[in-house]
């Protein structure tokens, strides 16, 4: 045995003293939590096939997808016996590497051990446990014997962690998602999040000539050149209109990287900024603004300073009177005794996925919050995730439940 299978089975010993053999939520959160799918690298395939079995024991169609090697995700379909609305049900398998962020753990990322309420592990929170919940929910559901009309489709995609291009974002691609609403178990800060910020990461390069770093005048330094850019950008504004939810952009310097050697002239330097965007910007007049900005400071020369766009994501939102929501904050005021703030997250999640082929979209509604995710640690507190179990079968059986006949 390796020291790392002592370390599980030490683990599994404490659970089984711990745990409640005969809940089948924190069994499945366990089971899923067991099964790493860090992203990167983004292999999903096992925890998928995982749930597969699962679902199909209660009676789901099972439909595996797997645009780019490793990168699966599965749809589970339930169809129940009269015609009717499709909800979609989501949450994404991928997992941030363990040692994401900062601190060490104390517990073996993957072990699911329990103690004091909480199940620990990556992805406990963000997001294999509301995922559990959500599949209890669907599977529930399915084997009741309440008539229901409609779909259930469950969703477990791959890569949400990188931006969902490779999971939620093909399954879209493909023509392969069809709903009249969709429910993401994202973890929500107690909220019912209906719109979220997009993202867009900019790589600013400044360059120069190289030269010896005893006669610097004969060089032209790249990093004195983004100590200058990035000054000038202080006072950048991006144009937009305030959204009642998400309020405005934001910008943060992210990474700087320039010169190799202490006694030579730098002749490149790069810089990241991480742009947060609300409904109405683009990609587009996010780098328009960013250089004319520029020009204005004196860096107009594309020879000298450049701009260029890495990586996107949209901002998502949906109507806070859709349906699903008004659904989605009865449930949840049932379940809590109180009505939630029907808000927006400073976080992407997948739902502009779905939002942006106009599917109306609870973007995140799940136990903890942002505060929680991708830290040491990470921790499911196991009342608040059957508590989130019990809201998310009342918004299933609401939106499938057969009209009365008159
Ligand atoms: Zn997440």
């Amino acid at each position: 045995l390796s020291r790392a299978g002592e370390r599980a089975d030490e683990a599994a010993s404490r659970q089984v003293a711990q745990a409640d053999p005969g809940d089948p939520l924190v069994a499945l959160t366990q089971d899923l939590v067991r099964i790493p799918s860090e992203n990167p690298p983004g292999d999903t395939r096992a925890v998928c096939a995982a749930l597969g079995v699962y679902l199909k024991e209660a009676g789901f169609a099972l439909e595996f997808f797997e645009p780019e090697a490793g990168f699966a995700s599965l749809l589970a379909i339930y169809e129940f016996e009269r015609p009717g609305a499709t909800l979609l049900l989501c949450g994404h398998v991928d997992v941030v590497p363990a040692l994401a962020g900062s601190g060490r753990w104390s517990r073996d990322p993957w072990g699911g051990e329990i103690e004091g309420g909480r199940l620990y592990g990556r992805g406990s929170l963000d997001m294999k446990g509301p995922l559990a919940a959500l599949v209890l929910a669907a599977t529930e559901v399915a084997r009741s014997e309440v008539p229901l009309s409609g779909r259930l489709v469950v969703a477990a995609v791959a890569d949400e962690e990188r931006g969902g291009r490779r999971g939620s974002g093909a399954l879209v691609q493909a023509g392969k998602i069809r709903a009249d609403a969709a429910l993401i178990a994202e973890p929500g800060d107690r909220r019912v999040v209906v719109a979220h910020r997009g993202m867009c990461f900019v790589e600013i390069r400044t360059k120069g000539r190289s030269g010896h770093a005893s006669v610097p005048e004969h060089g032209v330094n790249a990093v004195e050149l983004m100590v200058e850019v990035l000054t000038a950008c202080r006072s950048l504004t991006l144009r937009h209109e305030p959204h009642p939810l998400l309020g405005s952009p934001t910008v943060a310097v992210t990474t700087i990287d320039g010169g190799e050697n202490a006694n030579v002239i730098p002749d490149l330097c790069r810089a990241t900024f991480d742009v947060r965007k609300v409904p109405g910007m683009s990609d587009v007049t996010v780098k328009e603004d960013i250089v004319e900005h520029l020009e204005r400071a004196g860096f107009g020369n594309p020879a000298q300073v450049e701009v260029r766009i890495l990586a996107s994501g949209e901002p998502g939102e949906t109507a806070p009177d859709a349906g699903v929501v008004e659904i989605a904050v009865r449930a949840f005021e049932r379940e809590f005794g109180h009505p939630p703030e029907v808000g927006g997250t400073a976080a992407a999640t997948d739902g502009w996925w779905f939002s942006q082929s106009g599917i109306p979209t609870v973007m995140a509604l799940g136990p903890g919050g942002i505060a929680g995710c991708h830290i040491a640690d990470e921790f499911v507190d196991i009342e608040e995730l059957r508590s989130y179990a019990r809201i998310y079968t009342d918004i299933i059986a609401n939106f499938l439940s057969v009209p009365e006949l008159a």
